[in-house]
Parts: structure tokens; C-alpha cells; sequence
């Protein structure tokens, strides 16, 4: 079995502008550029074969430089230009797949840095049997559905779920979903919604609260307090 991750870094950091002057990808916490992080999870991962990481043309040669060679990542295979959606920026890397002869694929957001080879490992065991899934945690706070500023309706907190990333899938699949999607001209906001267009079915697998995806100030002041706290567990 060859397992490929893909991982986009090809966003802009809106978020983060206003304190970042660089993007975001090669912001420092506990020393290290964020994009690092990730990768070297994903480096410590026995069944990741390869890393694909579509980012802006712009960064390419800087991600080399600033964070493939200095951290010594020997699993990353190319770094590609992405697209103008995360959507885009996946299909490129799907693309490049074409000729690695892969069997599953997982797809990690570059910004959720906390991901750990356990995980990864959880996620590509869940695609080999099922065909795709995404990790996530179910819900523990009420959700509101809102209109302006008026609460619309309260959903049933039992049926829902967080969905992070790893999104890990057998490689065909997504690359139909992926195709499907180009054709009806469908955007998502993550690759298993892709899939469940097309009717297939995608389970769930339990991630971790650290499991978080760095998009605001505060989720850097939160990223940087718990890599200061040392008895973080690496699977909770
Ligand atoms: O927009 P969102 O927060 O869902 O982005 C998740 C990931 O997708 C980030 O790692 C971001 O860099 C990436 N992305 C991308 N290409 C884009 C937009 C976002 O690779 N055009």
C-alpha cells in the first residue's frame, strides 16, 4: 500500500494579517516555522510514502529553503503552485498523484500543526476499510443556526460532528470526487464533501482537541502555550 499526503499551504492568512508580515506557513512557534511542524509529523508517520504541498507560486522556492532543508524533511516530493480556492490547490495535488501509483491519499490543512503520526496512522487504517474518512470530534457545545443576530433554530447536538483533517481516502475515489465536482461546477469546503456528492458514504474517526487549526491571533497565542506546556499527550 503507498500513501500520499497532500497538503495545502496555498491560503493567504487573512486572518492572521493584521499580526503576521509574512505568510503563514513560515511563522515561528516554539522555535519553528508552522509548515514545519506539520510536516515533521507527518515525516514521523511510517506509512506516509510522499508529501505533495501545493502553496503559492511565490513561496515555493522559500519553503525549500526556509523549511524542507534546514528541518531536514526527506518525505516531501514536490511543491507545487495551488490554486485560487483549497479546492483548487487539492486538485493540483491530486494531479501530480497521477503518475506516484498511489493507494490512498490524505489531505492535511498545512495550518493544523498539532496533527500526530497516530492520527495520520488511524485515518489511512479507517480509508483501507471503508474508503474515505475524516477525523473529527463530535460536537460538545449547543449549535446555533443563526440569522444576523437572532438565533434560527437550535440543531441536535447528538448527530454533530467538527470535522478536522486528516480527510484520507483510497486515491480513485477522490480523484472522481474531484472530477465530479469540476463538472458540476461544485465547490466545498472540505474533500469529503466532495465525496458524499457523488453518493458514497465517509466515516468518521476521533481526533483531538489539539487537533487545531491555527487561523486567528489567538490560535497562535493558544498554538505557542500548549508546545511551552511539555506533558502534552500525543494522541488526545
Ligand atoms: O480556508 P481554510 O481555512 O479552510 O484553508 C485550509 C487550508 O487550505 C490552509 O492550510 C490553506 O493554506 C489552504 N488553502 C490552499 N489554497 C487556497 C486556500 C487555502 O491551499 N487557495
Amino acid at each position: 500500500m503507498r500513501v500520499a499526503a497532500i497538503i495545502p499551504a496555498a491560503g493567504s492568512g487573512t486572518r492572521l494579517q493584521s499580526v503576521l508580515d509574512r505568510p503563514k506557513q513560515f511563522t515561528r512557534v516554539a522555535g519553528k516555522p508552522l509548515l514545519a511542524h506539520t510536516l515533521l509529523a507527518f515525516q514521523a508517520c511510517p506509512l506516509v510514502d510522499l508529501v505533495v504541498i501545493p502553496t503559492r507560486e511565490d513561496a515555493i522556492e522559500t519553503v525549500w529553503e526556509e523549511i524542507i532543508e534546514p528541518y531536514g524533511i526527506t518525505v516531501v516530493q514536490e511543491v507545487i503552485t495551488g490554486g485560487a480556492t483549497r479546492q483548487e490547490s487539492v486538485w493540483r495535488g491530486l494531479q501530480v498523484l497521477e503518475e506516484a501509483d498511489v493507494d490512498i491519499v490524505a489531505v492535511h490543512d498545512a495550518a493544523r500543526i498539532f496533527v500526530t503520526p497516530d492520527i495520520i496512522t488511524r485515518s489511512v487504517r479507517a480509508a483501507e476499510r471503508y474508503g474515505g474518512c475524516v477525523v473529527g470530534l463530535p460536537a460538545v457545545d449547543t449549535i446555533k443556526m443563526s440569522h444576523e443576530t437572532w438565533i434560527e433554530a437550535t440543531i441536535d447536538r447528538s448527530v454533530l460532528w467538527y470535522a478536522q483533517t486528516p480527510q484520507t481516502f483510497r486515491y480513485p475515489l477522490l480523484r472522481r470526487a474531484f472530477r465530479h465536482a469540476a463538472d458540476i461546477g461544485f465547490t466545498g469546503t472540505d474533500e469529503a464533501m466532495l465525496v458524499e456528492t457523488l453518493g458514497e458514504r465517509v466515516a468518521l474517526v476521533r481526533g483531538s482537541k489539539y487537533n487545531l487549526k491555527i487561523t486567528d491571533p489567538e490560535d497562535l497565542e493558544l498554538a505557542r502555550a500548549l508546545l511551552a506546556y511539555p506533558h502534552r499527550e500525543e494522541s488526545q
